[in-house]
Order: C-alpha cells, then sequence, then structure tokens
C-alpha cells in the first residue's frame, strides 16, 4: 500500500498502472470507520486496483466550526487500511487540492437537488462538493467510483456530476452499514458523548417508524409526528425531515414503490443525517 500526499507522485505511479479500465475509487474525509470499509471491500472486490482518497474538504463546511471540530486521525486511518487490499492511500494537502486557492468553486447546474436538504440547510455545501469530488476524478483517473446512500443526496449530486462532466466514470451506490443499535456509522458519532451516542438510536427508530406509518397517515400528520418525536428529547432539533422519490429526489405519491426518508437532526449540538429507503 503506498501513500502519496501530491499529484505528482500520483501521477507517475498512474503512468505505469496497467489496466486502468480497472480502477476503483473510494473518496473519504478519513476518521474511519466500518462504513467507509464497506465501500472499499466491493471497490476491491470488484477492481484490480483500489485507491482511497483522504482529504478533510474545506470548502464544503459552510460553518467553520463545523470543519475545525471535524475528526482527523491520518495515522489510525493508515493502519485501518493496513490489510484491505486497496493499493493507494491519496492524501493531499489543501494547497495541493487547491492550488489556486479556495474562492473559485465549480458551479453547475444541480437543479433543484440542489435546493432542498442539505442544500437548503447548509449553503454552498455541495459547491463544495462537486468541486472537490471533480479535482479528484481528474487526478485520479477512476473507472468506477464507489459512494455511499448514507448520504443519499450526495450520491445525486454526483451523479449529475457525472452526467455532465464525467459520462465514462460509473458511479456505484453503496448500502448504509449500521451499528448494532441501529445508528449509521459515521466520523461524526465519534463527537457524541456516550449519553447522546446512545439517544441518537432515536434517528433510526423514528425513521423506522415514519416508514410504517407513511401509508396510514397524511404527509402533514407524519411531519407532525416526527417533529414531536424528535424535539420532545432533551437535547435534540429536528433540522427536516422529507419523502422523496429516490429515483429524482422528487416529490411522491403513497403509491410510488421508490420512496426515501431524509433526516436531519440536531443532537447535543452534532448534525447527524440519516435516510432510509421504504419496503414497497
Ligand atoms: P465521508 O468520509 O463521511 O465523506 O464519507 C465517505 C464516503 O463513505 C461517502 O460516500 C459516504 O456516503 C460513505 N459512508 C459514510 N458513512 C457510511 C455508512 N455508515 N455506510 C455506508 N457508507 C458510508
Amino acid at each position: 500500500m503506498l501513500i502519496f500526499k501530491t499529484v505528482n507522485q500520483y501521477n507517475q505511479w498512474y503512468l505505469n498502472l496497467d489496466d486502468k479500465n480497472s480502477l476503483g475509487f473510494v473518496p473519504t474525509m478519513g476518521a474511519l470507520h466500518k462504513g467507509h470499509y464497506s465501500l472499499i471491500e466491493k471497490s476491491v472486490k470488484e477492481n484490480k486496483t483500489t485507491v482511497v482518497s483522504i482529504f478533510v474538504n474545506p470548502t464544503q463546511f459552510n460553518n467553520p466550526k463545523d470543519l475545525e471540530n471535524y475528526p482527523s486521525s491520518l495515522e489510525k486511518d493508515i493502519e485501518f487500511l493496513k490489510n484491505s487490499g486497496i493499493s493507494v492511500i491519496f492524501a493531499p494537502n489543501v494547497a495541493e487540492m487547491y492550488p489556486k486557492g479556495t474562492g473559485n468553486l465549480l458551479q453547475i447546474d444541480l437543479r433543484h437537488i440542489d435546493k432542498i436538504m442539505e442544500g437548503q440547510f447548509r449553503p454552498g455545501h455541495f459547491n463544495g462538493v462537486v468541486t472537490v469530488v471533480s479535482q479528484l476524478f481528474k487526478i485520479i483517473k477512476p473507472a468506477n467510483a464507489y459512494f455511499g446512500e448514507k448520504d443519499f443526496q450526495q450520491y445525486m449530486v454526483i451523479r449529475r456530476l457525472c452526467e455532465l462532466k464525467f459520462p465514462d466514470i460509473n458511479i456505484i451506490p453503496c448500502e448504509t452499514i449500521r451499528e448494532e443499535d441501529g445508528v449509521a456509522f459515521s466520523s461524526r458519532n465519534t463527537l457524541l458523548t456516550n449519553n447522546t451516542r446512545l439517544k441518537a438510536k432515536l434517528l433510526y427508530n423514528t425513521l423506522q417508524n415514519a416508514a410504517d406509518m407513511f401509508k396510514k397517515m397524511t404527509e402533514k400528520e407524519l411531519n407532525q409526528w416526527v417533529e414531536k418525536t424528535i424535539n420532545s428529547v432533551e437535547g435534540f432539533r429536528l433540522e427536516y425531515f422529507e419523502i422523496f422519490d429516490d429515483q429524482n429526489l422528487k416529490p411522491v405519491s403513497n403509491s410510488t414503490t421508490h420512496a426515501r426518508i431524509f433526516i436531519a437532526v440536531h443532537v447535543d449540538g452534532i448534525r447527524l443525517i440519516d435516510n432510509l429507503k421504504f419496503k414497497p
């Protein structure tokens, strides 16, 4: 397993790479956990070579405090990836990723996807995401890139990015990996106190219950129930709860087979997101 910190190092390695059509790529922001590992395992299984990037991208954080607090543990991450079967870790610094500075972000037409949920509550977030992923795709030149459904809206944004700018890269969605109590693995979970971590399972429980009630209630009633359930817990504040068709992130009817529910909650000041596909 090689560790490259510069684009030059990567380019030299890539020149001699034999089967460029079987290059898998998993972009991450580090503080790796089992959720990341499932993407990596899938890539290793489906490609001859896998590259993992570790880069905490400043331009996708709309809140400077959130960026400052974001966990980072490169040495631990390297250890974690040792026997994973990947060939390269690409771990650049900000200057390497943004040689012209962070002021000039990629603007692409994300249509309505940028105006809902994460796009609505984290202004500029997806500009940062498409900028960094576009830059990484240009450097790494993968055939296949793996993204988690944990960040389902991000996956849809990346699909749109590829439709417009990288039609040759396959984007492969990977299901959300959860801890035993249902909480989705997330680097942000390490920021929770033990007590808050225990309470965090309410997000997944609420998604499951809402999925059961979807066909029995109006959307308004369901929204009210979710708001009451979340906000009645001390330290919890609901940011959004939404139901969309997961083929296009547009509103659904009760009869759709592609409904997915999404939730964002501030849990003792830490912002957690999750989503769940309905069983038809
Ligand atoms: P991050 O490091 O949080 O930017 O995540 C890197 C990639 O891992 C993204 O494609 C995420 O959607 C994915 N990911 C994060 N957590 C999970 C999880 N619990 N299950 C599956 N994929 C995940």
